[in-house]
């Protein structure tokens, strides 16, 4: 396989909202390695790919004919399911390749990166930890793929998902967190709003940010206690601020960053 072939095909796309997408995108002749949930992929497309229309327009110089524009994406699908890779996509619009991925139609030819790697892995974690997943927008990828590979009634351990956006549209796989949580007890899920006031129907759960779940103890009320380090490891992804303050929030209630050398129960992947 040439290093800048184009050997996947999108499989499916589904606008969310304006500026959310999930692309689901399958090889074309190869076949997809085994990962964990957690873990990234990287997509490409050729710079003179057309630009989705709701994006700025480019104003960068002409590329090199045939260069591919590259960028990380968290996987969201199952890691027992290798058909396709599914992957949840914000709209940067002054960005380089996500105005180009928008644009892309169910048949169209993408690069995907045939090493899926990463160790922002839920395996870091004890198997009897609970485990609190924080996410802002599209940070929620990597928390569907755990979910959805290993389903959390499976484990008695207790398992959250904490999900911040700026509104109620923007709060993507909701549906299907609503009926996991049902389905299992062991699952807590929460999501709040960041700009309840643009709301068309009133909104009447959360709002702020997704740290404010946390310093509003709303997953202590759930639970019935509060996590600690010594029951709990916490994975955090998506915007560097939200990763920033809720490390620092969290160190000081006794909580350790995790990295190879000192293992700790803050994991972290930030996404710019
Ligand atoms: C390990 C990893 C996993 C990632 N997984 C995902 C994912 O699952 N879904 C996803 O949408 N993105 C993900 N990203 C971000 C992704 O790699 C790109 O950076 C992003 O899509 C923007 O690419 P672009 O070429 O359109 O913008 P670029 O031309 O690269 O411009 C990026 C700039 O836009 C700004 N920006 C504003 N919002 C964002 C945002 N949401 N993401 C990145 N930059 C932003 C930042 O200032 C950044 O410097 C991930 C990044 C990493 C490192």
């Amino acid at each position: 396989m040439l290093s800048n072939e184009l050997n996947a095909v999108v499989a499916q796309r589904i606008e969310l909202a304006p500026g959310l997408l999930v692309l689901r995108v399958a090889p074309v002749g190869w076949e997809l390695p085994a990962f964990k949930p957690g873990q990234f992929a990287v997509l490409g497309l050729p710079a003179e790919t057309p630009r989705h229309p709701f994006a700025d327009p480019d104003d960068e110089p002409p590329p090199k004919p045939g260069a591919l524009i590259r960028r990380s994406y968290s996987i969201a699908s199952s890691s027992v399911e290798r058909e396709y890779l599914e992957f949840y996509l914000t709209l940067v619009r002054s960005g380089s390749l996500t105005p180009r991925l928008f644009a892309l139609e169910v048949g169209d030819r993408v690069w995907l990166g045939p090493k899926l790697t990463g160790v922002f892995t839920f395996d870091q974690a004890p198997a009897a930890a609970n485990l609190v997943m924080i996410a802002t927008g599209t940070g929620l990828a990597p928390f569907m793929s755990q979910l959805r590979s290993e389903l959390p009634g499976s484990r008695s351990r207790r398992i959250a998902v904490l999900h911040g956006a700026r509104h109620s549209w923007d709060l993507g796989y909701r549906a299907e967190l609503v009926t996991m949580q049902r389905l299992c007890p062991n699952l807590t899920y929460l999501a709040t709003v960041s700009r309840p006031d643009q709301e068309p129907v009133p909104w009447g759960g959360e709002t702020g940010y997704v740290q404010d779940l946390w310093t509003r103890r709303r997953l202590e009320a759930v639970w019935g206690c509060r996590p600690t380090a010594a029951d709990t490891h916490i994975f955090l992804c998506g915007n560097p601020d939200m990763v920033d303050t809720m490390t620092e929030m969290l160190t000081a209630e006794g909580f350790r960053e995790h990295s190879r050398s000192r293992p700790g129960e803050i994991h972290a992947e930030k996404f710019w």
